[in-house]
């Protein structure tokens, strides 16, 4: 028989982490299933600016080793194991990661989510001209020629954000309407943006660094010079192993209270209930895998942080902490 723990988090990142380091110092003893490539997103972001606390900036990977160190210095056992099934079903939460069972109490939820790739071997130039985050990186394109494509409203915020820092941005979109709402349409119509329409992204180049991108439309192939290719194309939520488990949204996000539409959030449930728990009592979620608006690094790691004081009041029949 498995030992029965307090709590398993489930995801190595941000929001993860973050839940580790509450429940490890409200003495928890949390167990971190932080998967084979722990870390997340930030593990392919060089340079984070925005992270409060960093005001020189720090590396997406050294951030998250940093916040890994703090959470077993309190005590949390982080392992880099990939959960392969769970089962909610019952009082005592299971999780299995192949052959070995885990139980426990509680659940925190935290896997992430994947910004879609193009899949013609952008991913080498993350962090080096690739970029999947323009509230993030925009600041490093002052004066640069940078592409977004895209035609939803993430593609119309990130090309707004660019715009910001220079005027040679362009959108790529391999449609000739935009799925954006008007509203974000209207907006990149009076920023006067050039738009490339019915033209798709199908190759990058550049050593070290992106120089040039190739594209594809009716007229033919070309090569234009590039210093940035910021991919607004969608995200896929981590949430494969959770279905038939939890109640998930159409696009496989990860339900809680607080994004919940059957819930009418009030102050009731924000006092006296779990906002951040899922359809399943006992079992809460954080990060990206529920959020398809923020996905900053630090929101991730605020809902991990009120993940795991729910999970705290869940556990200890508690409200000192709140
Ligand atoms: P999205 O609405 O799913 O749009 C993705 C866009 O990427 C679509 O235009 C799609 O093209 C294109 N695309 C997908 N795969 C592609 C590929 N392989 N190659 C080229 N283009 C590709 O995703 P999103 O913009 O990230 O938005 C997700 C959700 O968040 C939406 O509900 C959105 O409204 C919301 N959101 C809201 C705001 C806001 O209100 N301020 C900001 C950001 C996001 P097609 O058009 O051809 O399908």
């Amino acid at each position: 028989m498995a030992e029965v723990r307090n709590v398993i988090v489930i995801g190595g990142a941000s929001a993860g982490y973050t839940a580790a380091i509450y429940l490890a110092r409200a003495v928890l003893s949390p167990l971190v299933l932080a998967g084979e490539n722990a870390g997340g997103q930030l593990m392919f972001t060089s340079e984070v600016e925005n992270f409060p606390g960093f005001p020189k900036g720090i590396a997406g990977p050294e951030l998250m080793a940093e916040m890994r160190a703090q959470a077993e210095r309190f005590g949390a056992e982080i392992k880099n194991e990939n959960v392969t099934k769970v089962d909610f079903a019952g009082e005592i939460k299971r999780v299995w990661v192949g052959e070995t069972e885990y139980q426990a109490k509680a659940v925190v939820l935290a896997l992430g989510a994947m910004s879609r790739m193009l899949g013609m071997g952008e991913e080498r130039l993350l962090g080096r001209g690739v970029s999947t985050c323009a509230v993030c990186d925009a600041a490093f394109f002052k004066d640069k020629t940078a592409f977004v494509v895209g035609g939803g409203d993430a593609a119309m915020e990130d090309v707004l954000a660019l715009a910001r820092f220079t005027d040679k941005v362009t959108l790529i979109h391999r449609k000739g309407e935009f799925k954006a709402s008007k509203i974000m349409q209207e907006r990149i119509k009076e920023k006067n943006i050039p738009v490339l329409w019915e033209t798709e992204v199908i190759g990058v180049a550049g050593e070290n660094k992106l120089e040039r991108i190739r594209i594809k439309d009716k007229a033919g192939e070309k090569e234009l010079p590039a210093d940035g290719l910021f991919l607004a194309i969608g995200h896929t939520p981590a949430t494969d192993i959770l279905k038939d488990q939890v109640e998930l949204d159409s696009h496989g996000y990860l339900i809680t209270k607080l994004t919940s539409n059957k819930t009418q959030m009030n102050q009731e449930i924000w006092l006296n209930d779990y906002p951040t728990q899922t359809s399943v009592i006992g079992v809460f979620g954080a990060g990206d895998m529920v959020d398809i608006r923020y996905r900053q690094a630090i929101t991730a790691a605020g809902m991990g942080c009120m993940a795991a004081l729910d999970a705290e009041k869940f556990l200890t029949g508690s409200i000192s902490s709140w």
